[in-house]
């Protein structure tokens, strides 16, 4: 079985933390926290945490100063940040500090849950679908880099199972070019990478689209992305 993904909830007040820590324990998560922007900054650096709840009003280092500090220091962690009603919001809104989201207080836990589950799938892939799943009714195997259609298996690259896993860890999403440039190849999209992940889109539906000319599995969505229709 995979490993609980673990989250690192960083806010003072102790009402919303012991809150927060014990709805998402029972929703399976490992849970760390931290009471202030320094105890934050020293166990963000020792471990690393699949996700960080970052409150912005802080004792001691504000969670604004927090996020960009860790970004600066290239810390990829997918940060949601916790923000009072108001003026506080707008302000991590309009500010580029790197935060991957940010939710008002007060929050439904579900909300945030919903939230939370959505980064971590386009963050994670592998470990929102698995190693061997069902991809439109194809049987992928991602360590045998098969997949098996109608009784036949088709080899798969690594690259087009990183693929595979993205469309599939994301359904009925449009994802754009860049996004499916930055996670699978982990770089930033320029023209030429433009052409290398069209060229491997073209191959991949050639193993898996039953025409081609018309594919059905990822879709081409004009001026936006690609698509995968679960
Ligand atoms: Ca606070």
């Amino acid at each position: 079985m995979n490993e609980k993904p673990s989250i690192l909830v960083v806010e003072d007040e102790q009402k919303i933390r012991t809150a927060l820590r014990d709805f998402l324990e029972y929703h399976d998560f490992k849970v760390a926290e931290a009471l202030d922007g320094l105890e934050a900054d020293r166990i963000a650096n020792d471990k690393q945490f699949d996700l960080i709840l970052l409150d912005l009003m802080l004792p001691k280092i504000s969670g604004e100063e927090l996020c960009t500090r860790w970004r600066q220091a290239g810390m990829q962690t997918p940060i949601i940040m916790l923000t009072a009603k108001g003026q506080e919001s707008e302000r991590v809104a309009g500010l580029n500090i790197g935060a991957d989201d940010y939710i008002t207080k007060p929050f439904s836990l579900e909300e945030l849950l919903a939230r939370i589950r959505a980064i971590l799938r386009r963050t994670d892939p592998a470990r929102a679908v698995g190693q061997t799943f069902d991809f439109a009714g194809l049987q992928v195997d991602i360590p045998a880099l098969k997949v098996k259609r109608d009784g036949t298996e088709i080899e798969i690259s690594k690259r087009e199972a990183a693929m595979i896993q993205y469309f599939a860890a994301n359904p009925n999403r449009v994802i754009s070019r860049e996004e499916l440039y930055r996670e699978v190849w982990n770089e930033t999209l320029t023209d030429l990478g433009t052409r290398t992940m069209d060229m491997h889109i073209a191959k991949l539906r050639s193993k898996i689209e039953a025409d081609t000319s018309d594919p059905q599995i990822i879709k081409t969505v004009r001026g936006a992305g690609y698509k995968y229709e679960a």
